[in-house]
């Protein structure tokens, strides 16, 4: 993904925000939460430092969930961030708060600028979701995420 500043928002536009600068990696994840929580067949997601990601408008209308890790695939706590309004997953707080995880749906990039590096949790990724070409695959989480 490009440099610079690319913003983002929820489907109801209440909440906006913007990410500076590149992602550390782009991922297509097929574990069950990302199912689950995705509502299709995982999330695709950009995995920026959380001091990347700022909120523009909107934060009265953040909620969170926290995954607790004995729930989550990889064993440890994840932290959902929402819109209350509209209920689009935005992104995960991950790693203590370092990482924020964004579901790269919400961003205003050229989608095709997010296309994943990697596919996580391949193990899970059922036979009739296509894989995608050139990505690095991983049967389970990352080893530097
Ligand atoms: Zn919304
Ligand atoms: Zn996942």
């Amino acid at each position: 993904m490009s440099g610079d500043i690319v913003t983002g928002k929820c489907a109801c536009e209440e909440v906006k925000f913007h990410v500076r600068g590149n992602a550390i990696t782009t991922l297509a994840c097929y574990c069950p939460q990302c199912r689950k929580a995705s509502g299709g067949s995982g999330h695709l997601l950009a995995i920026y430092d959380t001091e990347q990601v700022e909120v523009d408008s909107g934060s009265e209308h953040l909620g969170t969930f926290v995954i607790e890790g004995d729930k989550t695939t990889s064993g440890h706590d994840k932290v959902k961030v929402f819109c209350k309004e509209c209920g689009t997953t935005l992104w995960y707080k991950v790693n203590e708060g370092e990482r924020t995880v964004v579901i790269t749906a919400t961003l205003d990039a050229d989608y095709e600028k997010t296309k994943p590096q990697s596919e996580i949790f391949t193990r899970n990724q059922p036979s009739f979701i296509p894989r995608i070409d050139g990505t690095h695959r991983f049967e389970g989480m990352v080893a530097p995420v």
